[in-house]
């Protein structure tokens, strides 16, 4: 029999009423790790009871106070990084090299919120006409809920959570119910942190539970990270209820390789950023375009590349690629990638249904190359989130960034390349929110937004760094007269 597990409301582990479950699958073994509930909205309006009661209070805590307890939190994380690192390999599949990456990039977010005494200070101007002056205070808006993927277990609730309770608002954390074991076990770690109880609070579920809080008229604030279908219709529910919504959608990253690049740089750069994490990152690449005699020299390594890469469960040692998350994604990836070879695409490397000795059940797609993909086909457009790298060539970089412009999405593009020209108009011309010029994960420290453009964002304010600030709180200005015999009494 396996836990079934708890919700945490008002500074309490709860046991939630849902009549509904979700097993939770090590997708490596099969082997059940818990039962997760399907909250109703009647467990979401308990925890928004909570934060609205807590955020009466805890909006009046000195912001030097509150960031105290992210000092606390940050050495907590640090303490149990191998610990949160295993949770996340056991639910999400990833290697325990990655888990712990991961779990780094959400404390560097708590120690960048932990400059909210600064970041979140106003301006004033004095004398804006003779005895008059204008100040400009940011404050709280109250109760604020995230709502997660679960291809970051640990990290993506990091680039909200402490940002959203330095600037005095309250929060509601609902993970993805694919991969609720790791926010588990972070609150138990927010618990012995003995803040107000409200404050924090985690909801566990999924679309029913969404929905109750995208509807709830005490919410002020989302934040969102998944799939573009989903990040807009969250988006379009939360600005219909009147709330501020900023919503990461999904994405299809392209890369170009031009031939004045560094071969074994680039490769090894390409291959972990399309195979890391099984190919499910939102910024990972998903096609390389190369250019002009780049073509050959490219190919033949990262085909080599990918063939080379250990395969297995994250925890074994040497493995280098871990899972995908479900049956439903492996056969999804399998057909997308046999729809590319049907459209005329050829299968350099081809991952589809290894065998991984003492894993058979598990849900592994090798890394998988196709070359001369149709850039008009699916394969070429559509997210994969998956190890599936298609290789297309063109002649010229203005082809091919004319190519990754036609795009839907906006996410991330990359450049190899040694020339400065090259890379400058690179970055000026194409459109996406992440730029690497020869870097194949561009994801921005957590002192900078994550950006994202066109279907990959809904919003105007992104997650991290002084977005996060200005979208966690309100501006207030304040235009002030005094009396002449005031300022004569000085
Ligand atoms: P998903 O959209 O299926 O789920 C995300 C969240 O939305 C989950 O908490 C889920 O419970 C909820 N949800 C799912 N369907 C819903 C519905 N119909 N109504 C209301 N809520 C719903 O995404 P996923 O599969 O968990 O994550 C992978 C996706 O996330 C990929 O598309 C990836 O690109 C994207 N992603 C984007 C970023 C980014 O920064 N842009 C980062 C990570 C992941």
């Amino acid at each position: 029999m396996t836990n079934t597990l708890a919700n945490y409301i008002n500074g309490q582990w709860n046991h939630s009423s849902a009549t509904q479950t979700l097993a939770i699958l090590n997708p490596a073994t099969l082997e059940t790790l818990a039962q997760v509930p399907l909250s109703s909205a009647m467990e979401v309006n308990q925890a928004v009871t909570a934060a609205v009661a807590a955020f009466k209070d805890w909006h009046h805590v000195p912001v030097t106070e509150r960031v105290r307890y992210l000092f606390h939190l940050r050495e907590l994380l640090k303490q149990h990084i191998d610990e949160l690192a295993r949770i996340i390999t056991l639910e999400c599949g990833k290697t325990l090299t990655e888990s712990c990456q991961e779990i780094q990039r959400a404390i560097e977010n708590v120690e960048v919120a932990c400059g909210m005494p600064i970041l979140m200070q106003g301006y004033n101007s004095e004398d804006i006409a003779r005895g008059i002056d204008e100040i400009l205070i940011r404050q709280p808006l109250g109760v604020t809920a995230v709502i997660a993927p679960f291809n970051f277990p640990g990290m993506i609730p990091f680039w909200f959570l402490p940002y959203a309770i330095a600037c005095g608002n309250t929060c509601i954390i609902k993970p993805s119910e694919k991969v609720p074991l790791t926010m588990q076990k972070v609150f138990e770690l927010l618990d012995l942190l003995n803040l107000p109880p409200g404050v924090l609070n985690l909801v566990n579920g999924s679309k029913e539970t969404v929905d109750a809080i995208l509807d709830h008229p005490q919410i002020r604030a989302i934040s969102f990270v998944g799939s573009t279908p989903v990040a807009r219709y969250v988006y379009s529910r939360a600005a219909a209820n009147g709330k501020r919504a900023q919503c990461q959608g999904g994405a299809k990253n392209p890369i170009i390789v031009l031939p004045d690049a560094d071969l074994e740089m680039t490769t090894r750069i390409v291959a972990d950023s399309a195979f890391g994490c099984a190919g499910q990152r939102c910024l990972a690449a998903s096609v390389a375009i190369t250019v002009g005699e780049a073509r050959q020299r490219f190919t033949e390594a990262i085909t080599a590349t990918a063939d080379s890469l250990v395969v297995g469960f994250g925890l074994d040692e040497g493995v280098q690629m871990g899972t995908v998350i479900s049956a439903h994604s492996k056969s999804r990836i399998e057909e997308l990638i046999q729809k590319g070879a049907d459209e005329g695409a050829k299968l350099l490397v081809d991952g589809r249904s290894p065998r991984i000795p003492g894993y058979e059940e598990g849900y592994f797609v090798r890394p998988t190359v196709l070359q001369d993909v149709d850039p008009r086909s699916d394969l070429a457009r559509t997210e994969i989130f998956g190890p599936v790298l298609s290789l297309i060539h063109l002649e010229t970089v203005d082809e091919a960034i004319d190519l990754i412009n036609q795009g839907q999405y906006g996410n991330m593009a990359c450049l190899f390349t040694s020339s400065g020209a090259a890379a400058r108009k690179f970055r000026y011309k194409v459109e996406a929110g992440n730029i690497g010029i020869n870097i194949g994960v561009a994801a921005p420290m957590a002192f900078f937004p994550f950006s994202g453009w066109k279907e990959s964002f809904f919003g105007d304010l992104h997650g991290q760094g002084r977005h996060a600030v200005e979208f966690f709180t309100q501006t207030k200005v304040v235009v002030e007269r005094w009396p002449k015999n005031w300022s004569r009494q000085f």
